[in-house]
């Protein structure tokens, strides 16, 4: 349609990104296939093979409101982002760039503090940011500040989402909800019993230790549109149902309680430092140790597994008994979540 305009939901990450992406960037770029995951695929990020090595590449742009919030900041989101991205597609970081646009009037002091975070997450993830670029737009042309954060890694076995196999086992790693739940929080000025806190992690670790202990196959980082989107996506790539347990679903009492008052689905909010994996039945228990063993996973639990049946679906086993499906969300609950 000649008058159509772009809505804050065609960034939520859900069915309304994925149309604007099919019908508008996958038409108009000439993509050739360069490597095992490309443009196509719609991945955490693309792959290609050099030599004997395969090589991960990952890009995100950061436009979190408030910048700062309880548990991280916009820094700190930026890279572990990154990271993640790379993470789960069974990548080691390795190198980053970063691309900084700021208004005219940003506080250098809260610049400063933003570069210091982003090295804490590098530091951390032993991924060295090596080159960036930094523009500044007059006053009024922008909210602040956004960054774009670009990795590179190198994956000895390469995961995603079209992996995931009838039979195996699906794990998250900890709490889901927290990062959305937070940002909502802070920005609407909600307090609920119990802080809320966002969950932003560099998951490197973590994913290097579940992949150590067993056959791991599609990994993702629920971050835009949830566990909800993100097991949607992996279903239907790997034409797999998949059928998760209401009462085994973790989630802290705080998200709880602000999704009760405002009437959101945790299974739609944003998780910053939390992956999907699918798991080997028979590797389950080793994986899921290996995991509670790393600083960010204590909290990982079985949630569900594969089936052969309701292919590309996701399946809610309710905690009265009953089944129904879960849709993929249009996008998340709120613009600007990461
Ligand atoms: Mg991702």
């Amino acid at each position: 349609m000649p008058d159509e305009k772009i809505t804050l939901e065609h960034g939520g990450g859900g069915t309304a990104m994925m149309k604007l992406l099919v019908d508008i960037v996958l038409k108009e770029f000439t993509h050739k296939k360069v490597g095992p995951v490309g443009l196509d695929e719609l991945d955490d990020g693309a792959a290609i093979t050099i030599g004997d090595k395969t090589l991960v590449f990952t890009t995100d742009a950061h436009t979190v409101k408030p910048i700062f919030f309880p548990g991280g900041d916009i820094g700190h989101l930026s890279v572990s982002g990154t990271v993640n991205d790379l993470s789960v597609m069974g990548g080691k970081p390795l190198a980053m760039a970063c691309a900084v646009v700021m208004e005219e009037g940003f506080p250098m002091e809260d610049f400063r503090r933003i570069c210091r975070s982003m090295n804490e997450a590098a530091v951390e993830a032993g991924v060295s940011i090596v080159t960036g670029d930094l523009k500044v737009v007059e006053k009024g042309a922008l909210d602040g500040i956004v960054i774009t954060t670009t990795g590179v890694g190198i994956a000895e076995s390469l995961k995603t989402d079209a992996q995931l196999k009838t039979g195996q086992k699906i794990i998250i790693t900890g709490t889901i909800g927290d990062h959305g739940a937070t940002i909502i929080g802070s920005r609407e000025g909600i307090k609920v019993k119990g802080d809320l806190k966002s969950d932003v992690a560099p998951l490197w670790g973590l994913a290097k230790a579940a992949m150590k202990a067993g056959t791991v196959s599609a990994m993702k980082d629920p971050t835009r549109s949830g566990v909800a989107g993100a097991l949607n996506e992996i279903a239907s790539k790997s034409k797999v149902g998949i059928v998760i347990d209401e009462a085994e679903l973790p989630i802290s009492r705080p998200v709880k309680n602000l999704c009760e008052m405002l009437g959101l689905d945790p299974l739609t909010l944003t998780n910053e430092g939390k992956i999907l994996m699918g798991v080997d039945a028979k590797d389950c228990d080793s994986v899921l140790q290996a995991i509670r063993r790393t600083k960010y996973g204590a909290g990982a639990k079985v949630i569900g597994e594969a089936t052969r049946d309701n292919p590309g679906k996701v399946i809610l086993k309710t905690v009265v008994g009953g089944s129904r499906v879960v849709p993929p969300p249009a996008g998340d609950p709120i613009p600007r979540i990461c």
